[in-house]
């Protein structure tokens, strides 16, 4: 077996790991949410209205270097938005958007700032997700997401203070990070933040 077909592989995989154990955790539910990779010669994608959670490896969307489809099942449109950020960050090998509860009810309560839809309220939080602007709300796979990823992306660079998230107003999460399970772990500290963030509102005195 190729190299790259080992790659591909081991990717399959991992996709479908992560794709349970955030499904199972409740990080993502319905058929919300898709997870991608890019390898040397291409991406796979999870299938457009794939749950996350009963995902078939053989059937995952591959697609070359261009983003045609070469095989699997149909791509989640999403993945216009997933090679806007692998194209402005050359570190991102995976990208994971999904619905998570707490973050989405943030939008909709109102995010701390918009660049920072949590504040800074633990260090882990700090030294492991870090700065997560607010993109604001254009339907699904509306090219002028993409547009604002890419322009946030790039201040963050200019900053001095790379991102590994933003938040899609209304929408939910998206993360990138070198491999699926790092990934993952950006996610579940941004979602439990906005969670333990949400608790904490709660539960101050009127
Ligand atoms: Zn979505």
């Amino acid at each position: 077996m190729s190299p790259e077909a080992r790659a591909d592989g081991r990717a399959r995989d991992e996709i479908c790991r992560v794709g349970a154990s955030l499904f199972a955790r409740g990080y993502a539910h319905a058929t919300a949410g898709n997870i991608s990779v890019r390898l040397d010669d291409g991406f796979l994608i999870t299938p457009t209205d794939a749950c996350l959670g009963a995902l078939d490896p053989a059937r995952l969307a591959r697609l070359d270097a261009q983003g045609q489809q070469i095989d699997g099942d149909r791509a989640s449109k999403t993945l216009s938005l997933h090679r806007r950020i692998y194209a402005a960050d050359a570190s991102a090998r995976c990208v994971i958007h999904t619905h998570s509860t707490h973050l989405v009810a943030l939008t909709l309560a109102g995010v701390w700032t918009d660049d920072d839809v949590v504040p800074p309220i633990t260090p882990y939080y700090v030294m492991k997700v870090g700065h997560v602007p607010l993109i604001p709300y254009h339907r699904p796979g509306d090219p002028a997401v993409g547009d604002a990823v890419a322009a946030r992306i790039a201040a963050g660079v200019a900053a001095g203070t790379p991102i590994r998230a933003v938040m899609l107003d209304r929408l939910g999460p998206s993360v990138w990070s070198e491999s699926p399970a790092s990934a993952m772990a950006v996610l579940e500290e941004l979602e439990e933040t906005a969670s333990c963030g949400c608790s904490a509102a709660a539960a101050r005195p009127r």
